[in-house]
């Protein structure tokens, strides 16, 4: 066994658990195998412990990365987009998942439409009001989802949070609690299905799925430490 299957192996197992304990089916937890700053030859090893969806959140580094990997991989795009990015980032990525303010939708949306693309995409909300983090505010998400009604090639499929870096995971309960509280109040609100919620990262995942995550983003723990140092939501 590779060092990476078996990282798998005890990631799911962990899955398997936090799912146990809030009774929750283990298939309704996907796992987004986040290879930033890691070569093609690491995501081959992931390939071939069975991993097929990768995040990635910096549009350079993916340009040159995701053609050399084979191609029936799944990408989702995990970091802050700028504007004059956004048409790498529908090129190059199925999925969306830190879509950070209206302006950026109907950019994306222009953009889809010009590359003949829907793209499915999770609002970024802030849950937690630090200033420092991206995300809109949870007041303003209404608003956005009632534009996002009439944007026919970008598809709102859920939120996505980070919480505050803390020591213990459990601190970052409180925030991906909020964040499923809110979408199933803007989902009743609005009839909108917003079935996805992206939360919980190497640290903290457990915790995000027993709070309802559909997607965990896992990085370190299944490649080992990145070399280089960084915020959990790097700008390029
Ligand atoms: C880097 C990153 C992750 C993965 O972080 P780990 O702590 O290595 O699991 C998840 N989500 C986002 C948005 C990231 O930038």
């Amino acid at each position: 066994m590779t060092e990476v299957e078996a990282r798998l192996t005890d990631i799911q197992r962990r899955i398997g658990l936090a799912c146990g304990r809030v009774g929750r089916e283990p298939a309704g937890v996907k796992l987004l195998a986040v290879t930033k700053t890691l070569g093609p030859e690491v995501v081959q090893e992931a390939v071939a412990a069975g991993l097929m969806v990768f995040g990635e959140s910096r549009v350079q580094e993916s340009r040159v990365k995701i053609p050399l990997c084979s191609s029936n991989l799944h990408w989702h795009y995990i970091g802050h987009i700028q504007t004059n990015k956004a048409r790498d980032v529908v090129r190059l990525f199925e999925m969306i998942h830190a879509v950070d303010s209206l302006r950026l939708l109907e950019h994306l949306d222009r953009v889809a439409q010009e590359e003949g693309r829907t793209v499915p995409v999770c609002l970024e909300v802030n849950v937690s009001g630090e200033r420092s983090k991206f995300g809109m505010a949870p007041e303003d998400v209404p608003a956005v989802l009632a534009r996002a009604a009439s944007l026919f090639r970008v598809h709102v499929a859920g939120l996505m949070t980070i919480p505050p870096i803390a020591e213990d995971p459990e601190e970052a309960r409180p925030f991906f609690r909020r964040l499923r509280e809110l979408r199933d109040r803007w989902q009743s609100e609005t009839g909108v299905l917003l079935p996805e919620l992206s939360m919980g990262m190497s640290h903290d995942f457990e915790v995000a799925v027993e709070e309802g995550a559909t997607w965990v983003r896992v990085g370190s723990l299944l490649f080992g430490p990145r070399k280089k140092k960084e915020s959990h939501d790097p700008v390029e």
